[in-house]
């Protein structure tokens, strides 16, 4: 098992601040008591943040998530989450030489419990100027890692890589800025597409669209949404100013499914910009949009993870991890630019994947150029 002390210059100053306060030598099979400090810790932290949210709700929840929650639901989930936090975390007290998982995650359970826990008021008529993320990045990292830490554990493509490997906390800065920032990214996605279609709207098309039933929908928006990300994305690999934004994304030397969040700003709102453009000019239903929004962030952090699946036929119809580990490789370069269905790349004279069912031996980009800081990353492409 690979861990800070084994002098890779790839772990940030972030990997191993976070090494030094929670990290031990200790064994992390299960029983050790690593899992349930991790559980304790995600669960207690998730608790905190959430009862955060309670007493904050008009600044710290989305607009558009805040008036659909079952409030007396997210009360349960978060009475549970405390309860399970506790338990955890003292099974890793039991189980462990190294108590500090275990500490970490009773003093956020106890932070939260003392904030009021589940039953603080929420009082409805509070209104805020500025709305961040902080219910959606807590129902995700919750969820996400819940679902693809032991997964990426039980079927792991790299069994060296683990959890923590170099450049989590800076691809974890990622997925935190982009859910806390949703609204304000979701603004300028939107931008392009809606000047777009309010001077030009095929209004016929748009009819026609909509008649059709939701699943065709959503198939179609699919289909036209990874040919667009498809030349997009080709563009950000061929343009020469382009490239530097786009290179942060493949600047990971680790795949799983927190490194697909590692995408520069810029060229996340001009991707995700142009690729609404086609979409809102035909008008699809909205339902049909959410779906198929739903269906893009489950594929995209899929696409990224660390676990050895074959798909066999599957692999030819849809973009599966395999398939975009090769668009990651260090070599060859420019290959597999889908995100939904490989056959663009066929068609468009890209595809690469090799009948024998190999992965490609290294990510990166050949000469590692892109600094390993989320902050440094911010500004490298305009150097
Ligand atoms: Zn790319
Ligand atoms: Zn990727």
């Amino acid at each position: 098992m690979s861990s800070p002390g084994d002098s890779d210059r790839s772990y940030t100053r972030l990997d191993l601040w976070f090494e030094r306060v929670l990290g031990d030598r200790g064994s992390q099979h299960f029983g050790s008591g690593w899992f349930s400090g991790l559980i304790g810790l995600l669960l207690g932290a998730a608790s905190f943040f959430a009862v955060l949210v309670f007493h904050f709700h008009e600044w710290l929840t989305v607009n558009e998530l805040r008036s659909q929650y079952p409030v007396d639901l997210m009360r349960g989930l978060l009475t549970l989450a405390i309860i399970a936090a506790f338990f955890f975390s003292a099974l890793n007290l039991l189980l462990r030489p190294s108590k500090r998982l275990g500490i970490a995650g009773i003093a956020f359970t106890c932070g939260a419990v003392i904030l009021g826990g589940a039953g603080v008021e929420i009082e409805h008529d509070r209104q805020a100027p500025l709305h961040l993320g902080l219910d959606w990045l807590v129902l995700n990292v919750v969820l996400l890692s819940l679902v693809f830490v032991p997964l990426e554990r039980l079927f792991p493509l790299k069994p060296e890589q683990g959890t923590f490997r170099p450049g989590w906390t800076t691809d974890g800065i990622y997925f935190a800025v982009s859910h806390v920032a949703v609204e304000l990214l979701t603004f300028f996605t939107l931008l392009p597409a809606t000047l777009v279609s309010q001077a030009w709207q095929a209004e016929a098309l748009g009819v026609q669209a909509k008649s059709l039933p939701i699943a065709v929908q959503v198939l179609l928006i699919m289909i036209a949404a990874d040919v667009t990300q498809y030349w997009v994305h080709r563009s950000f690999h061929r343009i020469r100013w382009a490239w530097p934004f786009h290179a942060i994304h493949h600047s990971s030397r680790n795949m799983d499914w927190l490194a697909g969040s590692r995408l520069h700003v810029v060229d996340t709102v001009i991707t995700r910009g142009l690729i609404l453009v086609p979409l809102f000019v035909i008008g699809f239903a909205e339902q049909a949009l959410y779906i198929w929004l739903g269906i893009v962030a489950a594929q995209a952090t899929f696409i990224h993870v660390n676990m050895k699946f074959r798909f066999r036929w599957l692999e030819h119809l849809l973009v599966t991890p395999r398939f975009h580990h090769w668009h990651h490789a260090v070599r060859p370069i420019d290959k597999n630019f889908a995100v939904h269905f490989p056959w663009i790349d066929r068609l468009f004279g890209t595809y690469y994947l090799p009948a024998d069912g190999s992965w490609p031996p290294e990510v990166g980009i050949h000469g590692d150029p892109v600094p390993a800081e989320f902050g440094a990353q911010l500004i490298w492409p305009f150097k």
